[in-house]
């Protein structure tokens, strides 16, 4: 007869998060969905949800020019700064900033490498950098799409700063995160993963966009048709995802993590919902442990749809936490593939012909 361990009092799991009012002062002159409300609408759920939990806040810290100009060109980085000096205005028709702007951008990515180092250290379970503006449409050398600098490459590139030789970013936003490719097109040291909408914003991600030079192979796109759902990511994670990441053997597990493919959302198209996030989140954290020694962070990037977005925090939180690598198995996309798109079929299968040359046995 086996001894049952029971554990009474679980040890609380040690969350960061980045959250800070200064987030809430980068503001549109006008009506805008990416607006302060979205993190409200995420801190009220995430206060219900954390009673009790051991979570630590990181407050926005400036990034400095030197930390920025790891993910970004000097020329554009100097350009941006003295740009968001002006107080208001556009850099693209989407993309506004406002007097509080440079504090909230800047502190956004020195606030996400600050908990992202604590996860490093170990010590913190896992991070989630709650902030605005999002970053991964900020390319090398231009903010675009609401994005002004890119949050998860500069974190990325602050963990490569620190020793770091393999960090995986898996993006789930609906939108490509055409800027965390464009950072790493060439760097074999960072796997960029994205699921996404496709014909949509901004248009790149295509299957056979797979990364240049020594970083060939380590560009990996998905582009999902419209109405793809729970049950078709499961399986692309499960048959792209973590196949991938047995073989490249991530130190860190980063994530971009967009609501706006929230079947509710107002900017997005796919079907995707909380069971959805919490399988993500599950999947995330099984990587993570399988890999990274459990060190894992996600980036608040999209979701305009405040109650969806809230909840599907908490549920990519409570994937996280608990999930399926840690005895729990998180729901969200169970089904056959004769219930899936055929057409999301199709893209998950050129996707895993583009990039099978480097990633033997896919
Ligand atoms: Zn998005």
């Amino acid at each position: 007869m086996g001894v049952a361990r029971v554990s009474t009092v679980a040890k609380p799991t040690r969350i960061g998060v980045v959250r800070d009012e200064v987030f809430l002062d980068h503001e549109a002159p006008g009506y805008h969905p990416e607006r302060p409300e979205r993190l409200t609408s995420i801190w009220r759920a995430l206060d219900g949800w954390a009673a009790g939990k051991g979570v630590v806040t990181f407050p926005a810290r400036a990034a400095t020019t030197a930390e920025l100009e790891r993910a970004h060109d000097g020329r554009f980085v100097r350009r941006a700064l003295e740009i968001l000096g002006r107080g208001s205005g556009y850099f693209d028709p989407d993309t506004y900033f406002s007097p509080g702007s440079l504090a909230a951008a800047l502190g956004a990515a020195g606030g996400c490498i600050d908990a992202a180092n604590a996860v490093r250290r170990g010590e913190l379970e896992l991070a989630f950098g709650l902030h605005r503006p999002p970053g991964h449409h900020a390319t090398r050398a231009a903010s675009m799409g609401f994005c002004i600098f890119n949050n998860i490459a500069i974190t990325a590139a602050a963990l490569r700063a620190e020793g770091l030789e393999r960090i995986l970013i898996f993006d789930f936003d609906v939108h490509h995160g055409n800027g965390t490719q464009d950072i790493f097109w060439s760097d074999p040291h960072v796997l960029f993963v994205s699921f996404h909408l496709w014909p949509h914003y901004p248009g790149s991600g295509q299957c056979e966009e797979t990364g240049m030079g020594e970083g060939e192979g380590y560009t990996v796109n998905v582009p999902f048709p419209h109405g793809t759902g729970n049950a078709e990511y499961r399986l692309g994670v499960d048959r792209l995802v973590e196949p991938l990441a047995d073989r490249f053997r991530p130190e860190m597990v980063l994530v971009s993590a967009g609501y706006d493919g929230h079947r509710d959302d107002p900017l997005g198209g796919l079907a995707l919902d909380e069971d959805g996030f919490r399988m993500l989140g599950a999947r995330m954290r099984r990587i993570a442990d399988r890999h990274a020694g459990g060190k894992l962070m996600f980036f608040l990037e999209g979701g305009y749809n405040l109650d969806a977005l809230a909840s599907s925090v908490v549920a990519t939180l409570e994937g996280a936490e608990g999930g399926e690598g840690r005895g729990g198995e998180a729901r969200g996309g169970e089904g056959g593939e004769e219930e899936m798109q055929p057409r999301a079929l199709q893209m998950l299968a050129r996707t895993l012909d583009a990039v099978r040359g480097k990633w033997g046995g896919l």
